[in-house]
């Protein structure tokens, strides 16, 4: 039979039981013991006294082992990286191992019986505090982050430690108590803390970038966008579905096929796509985009998941587009340069040899005085025209310099109308043209404050303007006060039956140095600034000059000026009106400056008839 192992109770329960029986055979045998019973019962007693003897043994065993336990227990609770520690309720420190009194910066010996809390920063004590009420409330675990300070004036050179802390509360004979595990999380602290720093400067360089990333999880629909992609899009993330869907709904309608075609085709082909494409944000902006985008894919060629990132090109599309703008306008201005040049040239060796050829015809002897009298009229006109080209070139470089001036003082619209009618009227009828005036005016309501000779200026360019590109047919020039609008201007207009420019050029007529057809250029006399100082000095004035025209039927040229019915004079630019009479004027000693020899002798010339005496000086 297998012998049972016996535990000490169960010994000593053999031993009980054997003695009681062996009473209970004495107490009989006094009555009729036989000898065969006697041998048995002491027999029994062996096997109870062996019995005993192993269970001994076995006893000792267990207690060396047991002793054996808990040495080994000791070292481990001792030497355990992790810190541990029994608290009081109160906080106060029974035992800890060394690992805690490393962390607390102090002998393990001298640490028994003091205040744990007191080794806890500030602000973290009360988070501890709540959590060990905790404990012994709930009498579940509980844990929480806190940080051991040991420095102090004490000890200068101490620590400050984050742990976690997992605080058990028991109940035991001695009270309540707790076991506390403190382990350190430096480590991991720092480690979140250069996360969080890298993060955030991952954040700013795609900031800086206009760049921002993304991630499709091809299986479930779920996108992941970074912060700068939500700036992008000028979306907020909880109004994103974070599907791919979604994305393609900010896609501009004209270019969604073909971002999805792009990307369903770079699933096919397992190749990266690169595309450019508008977007249209949340408030209607259209923005440009760059994205790049790849795949990976499983064993079986399955996608699993979708990378890419977003570049915002806007700004750089912008400047794109106005780079384009710009050079297009320098080709333009340079192409009309050339066409200035070219015609400039033709305008002024035409009249200059006009001069210079009659001038030499003068030299003639036998010259008969009809003929003298139309060459001399041919090199005045000559000169004139010449003269007029130099002055629209003087102007136009005065405007665009800023140093063109106003002089504002009372004028009467109705007299500069009217003159500018009488002064062309002659050329309009040598062309046999009909020119009109309509002044509805009133006498009074004709004076306003103006720059008269702008005023005059814009007309005369007007209206001969008209007679210049009116081949026949009729002219009318006239003005009158808008009131309809309420916006107070006077509006002039001069209307042609001429031939007329044709709509891609009504605009460019106002620019500097442009002809209407630059390659009919030669049909017409004119430099092509005419239009552009006449437009810029009725805006000076605070006007609009504008053309409404029809190719073959006419032209109606119209301008606005404010109607200023203020009395005050106001100048700019004000000349003193020569005051004197003519014999005051010939008793004159008058001094010419001139370096220019011809122009110190034209000078001279002209005033000989008015001065008593003249003096030359060649500088100032
Ligand atoms: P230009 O000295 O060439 O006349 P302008 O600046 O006065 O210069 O005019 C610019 C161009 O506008 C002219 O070359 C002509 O082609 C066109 N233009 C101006 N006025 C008229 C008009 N009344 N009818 C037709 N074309 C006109």
């Amino acid at each position: 039979m297998k012998k049972q192992k016996s535990n000490p109770e169960d010994a000593a329960r053999l031993r009980q039981k054997a003695e009681e029986q062996l009473k209970l055979r004495k107490s009989e045998t006094n009555k009729t013991v036989s000898e065969t019973d006697k041998l048995q019962l002491i027999h029994e007693l062996q096997v109870h006294q062996i019995e005993l003897e192993l269970q001994n043994e076995e006893l000792v065993t267990a207690k060396e082992k047991a002793e054996q336990a808990k040495e080994n227990y000791s070292d481990l609770y001792d030497f355990a990286p992790s810190g541990y520690l029994s608290l009081t309720k109160e906080g106060d420190i029974l035992n800890l191992n060394y690992a805690a009194a490393r962390m607390l910066g102090k002998e393990r010996s001298k640490l028994i019986n003091s205040r744990f809390l007191v080794f806890l920063s500030n602000n973290t004590r009360p988070v501890f505090n709540q959590f060990l009420d905790k404990t012994f409330n709930s009498k579940e675990k509980q844990s929480c982050e806190v940080i051991i300070e040991t420095k102090d004036n004490s000890q200068p050179e101490g620590h400050s430690l984050p742990i976690y802390a997992i605080i058990d509360g028991i109940l035991n004979q001695n009270g309540k108590l707790c076991h506390l595990t403190v382990v350190d999380i430096s480590k991991r602290k720092q480690a979140e803390t250069e996360l969080i720093v890298s993060k955030n400067k991952l954040i700013e360089a795609q900031r800086i970038a206009h760049m921002g990333n993304w991630e499709l999880n091809v299986e479930t629909n779920e996108l992941l966008w970074s912060d700068e992609i939500y700036r992008i899009f000028d979306c907020e993330p909880q109004e994103f579905k974070s599907t791919y869907e979604a994305f393609l709904a900010f896609i501009h309608p004209d270019d969604r096929e073909m971002v999805n075609a792009a990307y369903l085709q770079s699933l096919e082909t397992k190749a990266g796509y690169q595309i450019e494409h508008r977007i249209l944000t949340k408030h209607n902006q259209v923005k440009y985009v760059r994205e790049k985008c790849s795949t990976i894919f499983n064993e079986e060629g399955k996608p699993l998941s979708s990378f890419g990132i977003v570049i915002d090109i806007t700004e750089q599309k912008q400047i794109e587009q106005e780079l384009i703008i710009a050079k297009e306008k320098a080709e333009e201005s340079d192409r009309l340069k050339s066409a200035f040049l070219a015609n400039m040239s033709h305008e002024i060796r035409t009249p200059m040899n006009g001069i210079i050829g009659f001038a030499e015809l003068l030299k003639e002897p036998d010259l008969k005085s009809e003929n003298r009298q139309k060459y001399l009229e041919i090199i005045e006109k000559s000169g004139a025209r010449m003269l007029n080209i130099i002055n629209d070139i003087v102007d136009i470089s005065k405007i665009e310099a800023g140093l063109m001036k106003l002089d504002i003082q009372e004028t009467n619209i109705n007299e500069q109308i009217e003159y500018v009618y009488t002064f062309f009227k002659p050329e309009a009828e040598a062309k046999r043209i009909n020119l009109t005036l309509k002044k509805p005016l009133s006498a009074k309501g004709a004076i306003i404050k103006t720059d008269r000779e702008k005023l005059y200026a814009v007309l005369t360019n007007l209206v001969k303007n008209a007679i210049k590109y009116t081949p026949e047919g009729s002219i009318e020039l006239g003005c009158s006060q808008k009131t309809e609008d309420g916006s107070g201007m006077l509006a002039f207009y001069v209307k042609d039956t001429g031939i007329g420019i044709s709509k891609d050029r009504q605009e460019a007529i106002f620019e500097r140095f442009i002809q209407a057809d630059i390659a009919d250029k030669m049909a017409y006399q004119g430099a092509g600034l005419g239009l552009a100082i006449s437009k810029a000095y009725v805006e000076m004035l605070g006007g609009e000059l504008w053309v409404e025209s029809e190719e073959g039927k006419g032209s109606t040229f119209y301008f606005t000026l404010p109607y200023n019915t203020e009395s005050a004079t106001e100048s700019t630019d004000q000349h003193p009106e020569p005051s004197g009479k003519e014999e005051d004027v010939r008793k004159l000693n008058i001094l010419i400056v001139e370096d220019d020899e011809l122009s110190e002798l034209f000078l001279g010339e002209i005033v000989k008839d008015y001065s008593k005496e003249t003096l030359k000086a060649r500088t100032g």
